[in-house]
């Protein structure tokens, strides 16, 4: 019932797709990863799942073979509208809305889903992710296929090497762990990076007086240059050196720390100051 590798390459010679890389188009054609996807992604009995960039339907099928409703966003037109027909000879019935749009401007979709499974375009993940979280406040949890050092981007606590953007601004919205590695050769075409599962479960944004976007600005100003001190990093967003000095030390923080050492609850406390 779920794609193979034939059935993948029939599939895209009939619509004449040819993959692009701008799109982020590699297809799953192992049944095993498919499955193992749907498994790690712990879903509820029966749970409608928001799927992003559905392609040929190898995940999608996977899905609603495990007896979920899916919501799918695809950016493709061509992809889109075969998408009806291959659930329908392979799954008759099966609960599929589909929506053809850009997954970083959707802001309500149909179904309400509550889990997010994806096997997102590499290019735009961690925007795709952090959008989702941010309009869709519906969604408790996802699991997204991503490029392995994006998943470990995502995954980063902070003081980590990999700790950054995606890192803190992930953490606003929720817990992002890695969930397992996905090797290249599971794809077509095959890209020419590994993959990794990262599991999200959402919580609480950090209690503060600062907005969101106060927030995210000081994450963008601290990281923009990473190997800077705070106290240098900050000094834009504050006004000078030395106003961002006196923000950090009221907010508690040595104001000659890196930003990649602070938690997203800490960046929050130095937003508040301004
Ligand atoms: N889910 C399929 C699978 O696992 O075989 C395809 C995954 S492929 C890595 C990414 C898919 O996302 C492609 O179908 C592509 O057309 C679609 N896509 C790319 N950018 C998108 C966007 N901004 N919004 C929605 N879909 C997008």
């Amino acid at each position: 019932m779920l794609l193979g590798p034939a059935e993948i390459r029939a599939l895209a010679a009939d619509l004449d797709v040819r993959p692009t890389k701008t799109l982020g188009q590699n297809f799953l054609h192992d049944q095993n990863t498919i499955r193992r996807i749907v498994r790690t992604a712990d879903l509820e009995p029966g749970e409608r799942v928001l799927e992003i960039g559905p392609g040929l339907g190898s995940l999608t099928l996977g899905l609603l073979e495990a007896g979920h409703p899916v919501t799918a966003i695809e950016i493709d037109p061509v992809l889109a509208a075969s998408l009806p027909r291959t659930v329908a000879a392979r799954l008759p019935g099966a609960d599929l809305e589909i929506v053809t749009d850009d997954a970083m401007r959707v802001s309500d979709v149909p179904g309400d889903p509550t889990a997010l499974v994806a096997n997102l375009p590499y290019n735009v993940a961690v925007p795709v992710v952090l959008h989702l979280l941010e309009t869709l406040p519906g969604l408790r949890t996802g699991l997204v296929m991503v490029q392995a050092e994006v998943a470990d981007r995502l995954a980063a606590p902070p003081g980590s090497r990999t700790y950054g953007v995606p890192s803190a601004k992930a953490a606003w919205y929720a817990s992002a762990t890695r969930a397992g590695a996905i090797p290249r050769t599971v794809f077509w075409p095959m890209p020419n990076v590994d993959s990794g599962l990262v599991r999200l479960v959402r919580r609480d944004p950090p209690a503060t007086t600062a907005t969101r976007e106060q927030v995210f600005a000081v994450v963008d100003a601290a990281f923009a240059q990473r190997r800077k001190t705070l106290r240098a990093a900050l000094a834009g967003w504050a006004g000078s050196p030395v106003a961002a000095e006196d923000a950090l030390r009221a907010a508690g923080i040595d104001p000659s720390a890196r930003g990649e050492t602070l938690a997203i609850e800490q960046f929050a406390r130095i937003a508040e100051q301004k």
